[in-house]
């Protein structure tokens, strides 16, 4: 009897035990927004999903999908999600009208990414934002940006717009002590890539500014809320893809979230 006991313990606790081993094999799916060239491709540069699988994720495309129901299925299956860089964002998003220098800007992307965050936030799935990314976060949660730093910030002594490859780190931000980027990367200072012409300049209510670059134009932001969405205003993937053993962990900190994340699911 003692030994039946035992046999129907240890299948019991097999039972419980093996679907979750299994499960910490399978790498996590990490959904990557997509740029929409044309308005006729979903697309994304090879450095974020070389990034991903890197890092021990299972990279996947989100396409264009105008769809929100259907967005919300696919977000659903996922465990993180990416937001890649690209367009600037419509002012209308957060109240101003578009000034001359905004940039280009792409509707249907707006629409799009705006909603991917919206369902990604409803579901507490672990986002990361680069660059457009981080400033798109910023605007679904009630944020603003400057349409164009060089027109309506006083101090242009850092070039955000750098005219050098992203491979080649530009300027230097300093991270707040305790954030998500300083704790990632154990560090106090970076040095980064720049590619924007535009920055938070309000930071959304439920988020704080977590770095800086000298000129005192935010570079990322983190929820202080604990849900576990975050941005930085640079392009770690393309330090990353070159060798970069300090951004790798920015992509090494989603997986690492992916993982906990469907664990909970
Ligand atoms: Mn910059």
């Amino acid at each position: 009897m003692k030994k039946l006991l035992l046999f129907a313990l240890f299948f019991l606790l097999a039972e419980n035990l093996f679907p979750q081993t299994s499960l910490q094999e399978i790498k996590p799916l990490i959904g990557i927004s997509c740029s929409h060239p044309e308005n006729n491709f979903s697309s994304a540069r090879r450095t974020y999903t070389e990034s991903v699988l890197k890092a021990g994720g299972l990279p996947i495309l989100v396409p264009i999908i105008e769809t929100e129901e259907d967005l919300a299925r696919i977000i659903s299956m996922l465990d993180g999600l990416i937001l890649i860089g690209g367009e600037d964002v419509h002012p209308s998003y957060y109240n101003e009208e578009p000034i001359e220098e905004l940039g280009d800007v792409n509707d249907i992307r707006d629409v799009y990414d705006l909603a991917l965050i919206r369902l990604a936030a409803d579901r507490k799935l672990p986002t990361f934002g680069i660059c457009r990314g981080e400033q798109l976060i910023n605007v679904a949660f009630g944020g603003s940006l400057y349409q164009d730093i060089p027109s309506q910030y006083e101090d242009t002594s850092v070039e955000h717009n750098q005219k050098v490859p992203s491979k080649y780190p530009t300027h230097y931000i300093d991270l707040l002590p305790g954030s998500i980027i300083a704790t990632v990367t154990g560090e106090t200072e970076l040095v980064t890539n720049s590619h924007h012409h535009q920055a938070v300049k309000d930071v959304a209510p439920g988020f704080r500014v977590t770095a800086w670059s000298c000129d005192g134009i935010p570079e990322a932001i983190e929820s202080s809320t604990g849900l576990p969405v975050w941005g930085v205003q640079f392009h770690p993937e393309a330090h990353t893809i070159n060798g970069d053993s300090i951004m790798i962990r920015f992509f090494e900190f989603m997986t690492g979230q992916a993982v906990l994340y469907r664990n909970q699911k």
